[in-house]
């Protein structure tokens, strides 16, 4: 890290901990979502440096990856946490044979595309009011980050990083709402604090980072994200592309990407031959071709 770097580092490092303390003298039931990820990971690691009167509320969806499902277990053990899970009641594989793959993003009022809509609804909104209403939950603490998306940084310009929310009836605290990727990358390593092994797996990059989370979502597949799953994971790649035929949706997409040009466009008449001759056999010639939209 640059000097002016390190200096901007440690201000917020000391904003985020007043901001924890203060928090905290004023909210008797303190919950912190964590779904053990790194920048989770850095928010409960200062709060336990407070106070140990709190619950993690880990929002498993299921479908989270093998590395984060050994590292949560690990973490929880090892920190001796009191860990809620809100677990969905219906799985991703079925939402998705109700409304497709959430492939787009959803727009600021969560309505641009139905699929990712309902799929976030049922696996993460739903189970986590639930649990949070359960737990008489006053203070609910994040790791969220403004840098991570243009909805997050809208959000953070409109609440910043401590307010009431009348939506879920408790206040809402985000003590590293501002830090940098960089900067979470730096507690990480002054602390020494253990973080989960999928970030490790980064020779195959994804555009924007690695992120935990949902191993099948496929909002991502244009970072490149199919690609690092068939390097790292090749058999929840064959499980989503082969199996539930994720990949006939791809050639699908790029068909239709392309349609409008067809007439002199190789990339069309290449996806039409790979549709014709099917699934399993373009696999076969050509893996790569899934890696990205
Ligand atoms: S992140 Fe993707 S897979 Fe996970 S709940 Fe939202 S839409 Fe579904």
């Amino acid at each position: 890290m640059r000097s002016d770097n390190i200096d901007s580092f440690k201000k917020k490092l000391h904003y985020s901990k007043a901001l924890i303390r203060e928090a905290l003298k004023k909210f008797k039931n303190p919950v912190i979502a964590c779904s053990f990820g790194k920048d989770s990971m850095v928010v409960l690691d200062m709060l336990k440096k407070y106070s140990r009167n709190f619950t993690v509320l880990w929002n498993n969806t299921l479908v989270e990856y093998p590395d984060t499902y050994k590292f949560a277990r690990e973490i929880i053990k090892d920190w001796e946490l009191d860990c809620v899970e809100a677990r969905p009641k219906v799985t991703f594989w079925e939402i998705v044979e109700k409304y497709g793959f959430p492939i787009y993003s959803r727009n600021s009022k969560g309505h641009k595309q139905y699929a990712t809509y309902k799929c976030c609804e049922e696996l993460k909104k739903k189970p986590t009011t639930i649990a949070l209403r359960n737990m008489n939950c006053d203070l609910y603490f994040t790791g969220l980050t403004r840098h991570e998306s243009r909805l997050r940084e809208f959000s953070a310009r409109l609440y910043g990083d401590s307010f009431y929310s009348k939506t879920w009836k408790h206040w809402k605290c985000h003590p590293i709402l501002n830090w940098t990727r960089e900067d979470v990358w730096e507690y990480i390593r002054v602390f020494n604090i253990p973080y989960n092994p999928l970030y490790d797996k980064n020779e195959i990059p994804i555009d924007g980072g690695i992120r935990t989370g949902c191993w099948p979502c496929t909002q991502a597949i244009k970072y490149g994200k199919l690609e690092h799953l068939r390097t790292y994971y090749p058999e929840l790649f064959n499980l989503l592309v082969v199996k539930k035929k994720f990949g006939e949706v791809m050639l699908d997409l790029r068909i239709e990407k392309y349609k409008d040009i067809k007439s002199r466009n190789t990339d069309y008449m290449r996806n039409r031959a790979y549709k014709q001759l099917g699934l399993e056999k373009t696999l076969t010639a050509h893996p790569c071709f899934f890696d990205r939209l």
